[in-house]
């Protein structure tokens, strides 16, 4: 079983003329309201992949539509708390140039409990597998009560905090970073460096490095895998590594070979990255069946 650990965020989308300047009020042009949340986002590629999930997490009574959302793509939400204050939101101002300003706020998502892990873990065990990314609050305490109890932990470190280096890192069994995180994770740059520096501090851990445009590699102690990304045009970036991530994920626990993980992971993400949105853009396993076989 897999349970996702992870942030539920509204993100408010204002467009504007230009940003407003310190002191001023100016209106905006028109709002759009969507979900979001790296939590929700690798909740939505494990479930359109197929693989049967549950999110846990906390939102206020505004964000009762993310968990919505999640139930539509086949996410189990039973273990999300619906809290008095307000969801985890971003309030992101795009202007006529295409630029935007993020104000990230994460409310709820760093209102969870002690006594909340500990409930949402009972039912999990030995084979288990819990993914983590930085957006909620009492990460540490989730690693360590995982641990306990055998499940085996895929922690994606973004966004990368210094929060990070306080966390019991020789707990987690698959690190799925970007460029930049691996660089910080390793404390080097380069794809070759980036995975012998993580390989050193983290013996036993599986590493996923995804480069963008340049693909993606995996290495686990029996070796190191490679394969392309896939040429599209890129519309929209924006959840190509939640995507990546679900996607690896779900791949992996179906027993598939590496080449055949990267190769799903990796046509998963570019079918993200050719549509417009965050969760809308993630496609569901029959789209990615039907790129591979074109
Ligand atoms: P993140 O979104 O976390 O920064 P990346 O930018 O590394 O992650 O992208 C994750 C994966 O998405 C890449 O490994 C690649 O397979 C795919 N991807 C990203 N950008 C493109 C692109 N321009 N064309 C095709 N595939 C892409």
């Amino acid at each position: 079983k897999v349970l996702n650990f992870g942030s539920l965020n509204i993100d408010y989308v204002y467009r504007v003329e230009r940003f407003a300047l310190p002191g001023e009020t100016i209106p905006a042009i028109n709002m759009e309201r969507f979900s979001g949340g790296k939590g929700l986002n690798q909740s939505v590629a494990l479930a359109r992949a197929g693989i049967p999930v549950a999110h846990a997490g906390c939102v206020g009574s505004d964000g009762v539509f993310l968990i919505e959302e999640l139930e539509k793509s086949g996410a189990e939400t039973d273990k999300i708390q619906v809290l008095s204050s307000p969801s985890g939101h971003a309030i992101i101002q795009v202007d006529s140039k295409g630029e935007n300003t993020i104000l990230l706020y994460p409310g709820a998502n760093h209102k969870i409990t002690r006594e909340q892990v500990d409930r949402t873990l009972e039912e999990y065990g030995e084979g288990d597998v819990l993914l983590l990314q930085n957006e909620v609050c009492e990460i540490a305490y989730i690693m360590e009560a995982a641990y306990r109890k055998g499940m085996q932990i895929f922690f994606n470190p973004s966004p990368m905090t210094e929060a990070i280096s306080g966390y019991p890192l020789h707990l987690v069994s698959c690190f799925l970073v970007n460029g930049l995180e691996g660089a910080s994770l390793a404390g080097t740059r380069g794809r070759e460096a980036i995975l012998a520096g993580i390989r050193e501090k983290y013996p036993e851990a599986q590493i996923v490095l995804t480069l963008g445009k340049d693909g993606a590699c995996y290495d686990d102690k029996r070796g190191r895998y490679f394969h392309q990304a896939f040429p599209v045009e890129a519309v929209d970036t924006t959840a190509a590594g939640d995507t990546f991530t679900g996607y690896f994920i779900a791949q992996l626990l179906c027993g598939s070979p590496p080449d055949t993980v990267l190769r799903c992971a990796c046509a998963a993400s570019a079918l993200a990255v050719s549509r417009m949105g965050a969760a809308p853009s993630i496609p569901y396993k029959n789209e990615v069946e039907a790129f591979l076989s074109n």
